[in-house]
């Protein structure tokens, strides 16, 4: 069967693709390999929630008319109202994964526990390979996300495990000594979460451990968020690689820092249980501190740890280790048979400002990467915040339309616009 355009992974990036496309001209599918529809559910932990606004759903920002809106979830499911009334400051991730899961569901050509196993270019088509069939396409759009990223020397089974499986490990804690090591925003929600046991089932250590010199809050202020704008995203693409590089150490709080609820929930249940409940459980915060290595140790681990600010070496000895050391992007086994004719840039497959991958192939067949190209696309990337306008820009592509940044996308910053300085020189060089 021949598709205008497959697409591989059903995560919320490919999501907006789906619904956007969904009814449209464009014939399309999208095959994820999960069994059934699931978001971060190992990190489904008590309160958690969205760290953008709910606009930035899967497809509003591109078209607020479409019908896989957030609102328009919520109408389907008759609780606007109570919604509205219950003023949450942010959205609950429990209630947004099961809009994403609505939306997945109610698109038939979103098709779940069906793996792509390969893409092959011939007679001018992509053939795409699955578990269960092979079709066709004129183009594919590759959405295959993030991956849990350890050190090197952690292991995930007996005690220890990455935070994205803490849901389903927090009964293995009861009187043990935790340490969690990581000092983003899934590290402090573990903490949290540890901190909100109920005794017989709470750990009887917690401690933290992060590299950052302090539990630094995101900065979620509006001059910031202004990073996350598909014109900065353009600006940013413009820019050299050292220019892209630095940037992205400089601003990395901005979107990897903890929000500000998670920081005072954690700080009062500390103050609460040391000074009004008089707990017992022995918590430390170790920021500043680099985890180097973890060896067996009686009865569980030990976890070597270098003091940043003087490299003195010390040892922390637990039962549980929590890897909260953050995702990195997924392996593309099914390009191995196209990515020799594709171009790189670092590590990434280099994309154009259509997201397209540039490769050796015709210019109206396109593979398009989304959230594969932090590196050029910015801190925005692997974020929802551009969910819907990349979408929207990759079927413009695919339908040879608009090459400007539709209404409404615009910064409040000039990135781009040259100076005063240039209009000056420029007016002193016609004076002369
Ligand atoms: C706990 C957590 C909370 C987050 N909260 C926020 C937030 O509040 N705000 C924000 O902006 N960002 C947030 N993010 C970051 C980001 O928005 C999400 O990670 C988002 O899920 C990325 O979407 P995605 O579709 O690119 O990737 P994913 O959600 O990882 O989806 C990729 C999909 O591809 C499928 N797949 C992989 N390989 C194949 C294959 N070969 N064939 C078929 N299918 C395949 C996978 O099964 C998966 O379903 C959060 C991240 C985490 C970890």
């Amino acid at each position: 069967m021949h598709f205008n355009c497959v697409g591989v992974g059903c995560g919320p990036s490919n999501l907006s693709a789906a619904s956007l496309l969904h009814r449209s001209a464009v014939t399309n599918i999208f095959f994820d390999s999960k069994p059934d529809f699931s978001w971060h559910e190992g990190m489904m932990l008590e309160d958690v929630t969205l760290q953008v606004s709910l606009f930035k759903d899967l497809v509003t920002l591109a078209n607020p008319t479409n019908r896989f809106s957030f609102i328009s979830y919520l109408h389907e499911h008759g609780r606007l109202y109570q919604f509205l009334n219950a003023r949450f400051e942010s959205l609950l991730r429990k209630e947004f994964a099961m809009y994403l899961r609505w939306a997945a569901k109610t698109n038939e050509n979103v098709v779940f526990g069906e793996a792509v196993l390969d893409i092959s270019f011939v007679d001018n088509r992509f053939v795409v390979a699955t578990t269960q069939r092979q079709v066709t396409a004129d183009h594919v759009v590759i959405g295959v996300g993030t991956v849990p990223k350890t050190p090197s020397f952690a292991s995930t089974s007996r005690g220890q495990f990455h935070v994205s499986e803490t849901a389903a490990n927090l009964h293995t804690v009861a009187g043990k000594r935790v340490i969690v090591v990581g000092g983003g925003q899934s590290g402090a929600e573990a903490i949290l979460a540890l901190l909100r046991m109920s005794r017989g089932e709470a750990p009887a250590s917690i401690k933290w451990v992060s590299r950052r010199e302090n539990f630094y809050p995101i900065d979620d202020s509006p001059f910031t968020n202004e990073f996350y704008t598909p014109s900065h995203s353009e600006f940013f693409y413009q820019q050299p690689p050292d220019f892209r590089r630095s940037f992205l150490d400089r601003n990395m709080l901005s979107s990897d820092g903890i929000s500000e609820q998670t920081l005072r929930s954690i700080y009062q249940r500390i103050y609460s249980l040391r000074h009004i409940e008089h707990s017992e459980m022995n918590i430390e915060l170790l920021p500043y501190r680099e985890a180097q290595n973890i060896e067996r140790a009686t009865g569980g681990w030990s976890l070597w740890t270098v003091r940043l600010h003087d490299g003195a070496p010390e040892v922390y000895w637990a039962d549980v280790v929590i890897w909260a050391t953050g995702f990195r992007p997924a392996d593309m086994p099914f390009l191995e048979t196209l990515a020799q004719r594709m171009e790189r840039s670092g590590q990434e497959i280099k994309v154009d400002r259509y997201f397209c991958a540039q490769w050796d192939g015709p210019a109206n067949r396109h593979v398009f990467l989304l959230n594969g190209a932090r590196s050029q696309r910015g801190l925005a990337d692997p974020n929802l915040s551009l969910n819907a306008w990349r979408a929207q820009t990759v079927i413009n592509r695919m339908l040879n339309k608009a090459e400007s940044l539709p209404i409404g996308t615009h910064s409040l910053i000039d990135w781009h616009k040259p100076g005063d300085v240039h209009q000056c020189y420029r007016d002193l060089q016609g004076a002369c």
